[in-house]
């Protein structure tokens, strides 16, 4: 890892990267006085706001199928999502095969789009304020330059990060809770939702929830109170627009924290939280490849975040074809192709094709 450089001019950098053609770029989110200098003596001036919402971190269906993990220590090895240390030596050193289909980055990308809902209706960016990139693997990154955000310290960073991640709310919380119920010395046990921040979101949600559900959707999440469904237009009416949320008969003030919570676990963006409060944060650069995939990090406007297909978008290597010896890939899509399943076979394939299995090591160039 080569840190703290600074470079006068993108030729510049352009020049030392064709040079020493490292294997991913990263640049700080931070501005500095002095980026060249020690951590501490750089004079830290500001920091953009950063938001990465990676597959790692969503609990998708498929990471079970696709992912695999291996204590480095003992050779504990499982499946899904990397766990924070060992189940069996506690051990935090993984050796990991990760893969990106597409079921994860449509999680990533329903993950995004509750994060920009959130940034431009509750903070009130603009859409132009807003840059949003495919990470180069299974995510995306999300980007706000703006002046207003560069002051805001770790702290307030943090806030940020419980708002979007719906941490903490009045409503739901029982230590936020009775701390306001003590604040005002009364029990705080009636339901109530105002009209405004994520007290707006949980009653959106739980309007389109109630206009939808089956008994099912119901039983999902715990609930059986069938009053919830009968009359669905005089059970919206009365209490979710009028806030009458006692008037309707047999549905108890447990029952509608029930759902709120629903609503809220389902409306937070499961961003990475670490990456947002840091205001020293490294970020891979934009318009470099992943080392993991051979995938370039880019740029798409905001309002394209569902029509943006990264496995066409995000490919560099367009052109030629490459002989390779495959050990293990799942059927996968790159381009308009749809390629493998291959084990132990000698295959040609397109050449952003072959970059991809060769930088996630299941595959090598034959000769
Ligand atoms: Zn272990
Ligand atoms: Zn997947």
């Amino acid at each position: 890892m080569v840190r703290h450089r600074r470079f006068a001019s993108v030729k510049d950098l352009r020049a030392v990267l064709a040079d020493t053609i490292p294997s991913d770029v990263y640049h700080s989110c931070a501005y500095y006085e002095n980026p060249d200098f020690d951590m501490d003596k750089k004079s830290w001036i500001g920091s953009d706001l950063v938001f990465d919402i990676d597959a790692d971190h969503i609990p998708t269906t498929c990471n079970k199928i696709h992912d695999e993990f291996r204590c480095l220590k003992c050779g504990f090895s499982g499946r899904g999502i990397t766990p924070e240390s060992c189940p069996c030596c506690e051990a935090t050193k993984f050796e990991t095969k990760i893969w990106a289909c597409n079921l994860c980055i449509q999680s990533a990308r329903e993950e995004t789009a509750k994060l920009m809902d959130i940034l431009e209706n509750d903070f009130g960016f603009s859409q132009n304020e807003i840059r949003v990139f495919f990470s180069g693997h299974r995510g995306y990154h999300v980007h706000i330059e703006s002046e207003v955000v560069h002051s805001l310290d770790a702290m307030a960073r943090k806030e940020i990060v419980d708002y979007v991640t719906g941490l903490g709310l009045a409503i739901l919380d029982k230590e936020a809770k009775e701390k306001k119920s003590k604040r005002r010395n009364k029990a705080s046990s009636k339901f109530n939702l105002h009209n405004y921040g994520w007290n707006r979101r949980i009653k959106i949600g739980m309007q389109n929830f109630l206009l939808d559900a089956t008994k099912e959707d119901l039983k999902e999440i715990g609930l059986k109170n069938r009053a919830l469904l009968e009359n669905r237009d005089t059970v919206i009416q009365r209490a979710i627009t009028e806030g009458r949320w006692e008037s309707i008969h047999g549905v108890s003030n447990q029952t509608w924290l029930k759902l709120a919570e629903c609503i809220r676990e389902n409306q937070a963006s499961k961003i990475d939280t670490v990456v947002t409060t840091d205001i020293h944060r490294l970020i891979r650069m934009n318009g470099t490849l992943h080392g993991k995939t051979g995938l370039k990090k880019i740029e798409f406007p905001a309002k394209n975040l569902e029509d943006f297909d990264p496995f066409i978008g995000a490919v560099a290597f367009r052109r030629g074809e490459v002989k390779v010896l495959v050990s293990d890939a799942p059927e996968f899509r790159l381009g308009e192709q749809t390629l493998g399943p291959y084990k132990n076979q000698t295959v040609t394939l397109p050449t952003a094709a072959a970059i991809m299995l060769i930088c996630k090591r299941r595959a090598e160039v034959a000769c």
